[in-house]
């Protein structure tokens, strides 16, 4: 047996490592990115700003400017604490590891994978609560688990991924009132969806959102945020490492994240793309689209691998997600530009013809 085999916790070398598909020379619709660069007419402002970086320094500790900058793109009221993370991801690591020895993260099934595999990785007891068929909160399903775990985290992403909708207010509502948990909104999706609980943080001490920047246009950067009171920010700062948000990150952050105007308006478009790329799918016969909140459509197709296999052959990469529990058939496309969703369109269309035609 290898050293590593020998030296490793056994419960890790079991699981699978987060795969991320190589997508060279594709057009990427399988990881809810924007399909917007940068304008060009900012790139050479942009350098000069980032000149400026002191490389040799470590980064602001506490990234007060990035700070305030995220505050007014994001109209974070400034009665709430923000606490900054390397992508929402660590921020999901960061309130596992302010949990204690057995204590359990409830989450909602099928949802964001990280929840799940962070549990493992900090030795949390994790359980998972699955959504209805038509993918709603099952308030019964979910308050009988509360009752019978007594988690510690609840995460609930909101808009949900995979899935793409938001669930019912009051219900969400019903579980922050009737728990001691700590009660995690994760909208990394906020900024295509109608609603959001971050002025509810007012109305509930147990109540946390998670936003990032990976979904507007700047998942390179790697940034996320909690929002939270002050009190509950200042005690879990205590567990950030320090300088966690690197320098590139912040002076980056602090220019590109005051164009205000121009990310709204890319999230303008790319809803107004939603629309008719989920109009489009549902002309499809034989095809489900689900109803999306978010920058993503989840669809439910006939023959959904082979359908997958075509349009990569045909140079567009979405995620399939047809073998994972309660998604069967299922496939997730990331909403691009307009001429990326006619291409992905033709091509779903055209392995349909051709199956038609083969009648197979
Ligand atoms: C993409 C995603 C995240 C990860 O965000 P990062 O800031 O890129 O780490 C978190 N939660 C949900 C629900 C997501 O879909």
């Amino acid at each position: 047996m290898s050293f590593i085999h020998n030296w490793l916790r056994a419960d890790i070398q079991e699981i699978n490592a987060y795969h991320v598909p190589c997508s060279d020379n594709l057009i990427k619709l399988d990881a809810m990115e924007s399909p917007f660069a940068l304008p060009d007419e900012l790139i050479s402002q942009y350098l000069a700003y980032l000149a400026d970086a002191q490389l040799n320094r470590y980064p602001s500790p506490s990234a007060e400017e990035l700070n305030q900058t995220l505050r007014d793109l994001m109209d974070i009221p400034k009665e709430f604490g923000v606490l900054l993370g390397n992508g929402s991801d660590e921020l999901i690591q960061l309130l596992a590891l302010a949990c204690d020895t057995d204590d359990t993260i409830l989450s909602i099934e099928p949802s964001f994978v990280m929840y799940d595999m962070i549990a493992k990785f900090t030795r949390l007891n994790y359980q998972g609560v699955s959504l209805t068929q038509d993918y709603k909160l099952d308030l019964n399903s979910i308050l009988e688990s509360i009752n019978k775990h007594k988690p510690k985290l609840i995460f609930i992403a909101y808009p949900n991924n995979p899935t793409g909708n938001t669930f019912d207010r009051i219900a969400i509502e019903k579980i922050i009132n009737m728990t001691d948990a700590m009660v995690v909104l994760d909208e990394a999706y906020y900024a295509y969806a109608g609603d959001s609980f971050i002025s509810d943080i007012a109305k509930y001490p147990n109540l946390v959102v998670l936003r990032t920047v990976s979904k507007i246009g700047f998942a390179g950067l790697r940034l996320g945020l909690l929002i939270s009171s002050q009190e509950m920010v200042s005690e879990l700062d205590k567990l950030r490492l320090p300088y966690n948000i690197n320098i590139l990150t912040q002076v980056s952050a602090n220019f590109l994240l005051k164009e205000k105007d121009e990310i709204n308006k890319n999230a303008a478009i790319i809803i107004e793309q939603r629309q008719i790329l989920s109009d489009a799918l549902k002309q499809i016969e034989g095809l489900l689209a689900y109803p999306s909140q978010a920058n993503f459509i989840l669809f439910k197709a006939p023959k959904a691998q082979e359908l997958f296999d075509y349009l990569k052959a045909n140079g567009i990469l979405i995620k399939n997600l047809s073998g994972a529990p309660k998604l069967t058939n299922c496939l997730r496309v990331t909403v691009g530009d307009n001429d990326q969703n006619k291409q992905f369109i033709s091509i779903v269309k055209e392995f349909y013809s051709l199956k038609m035609n083969n009648n197979d």
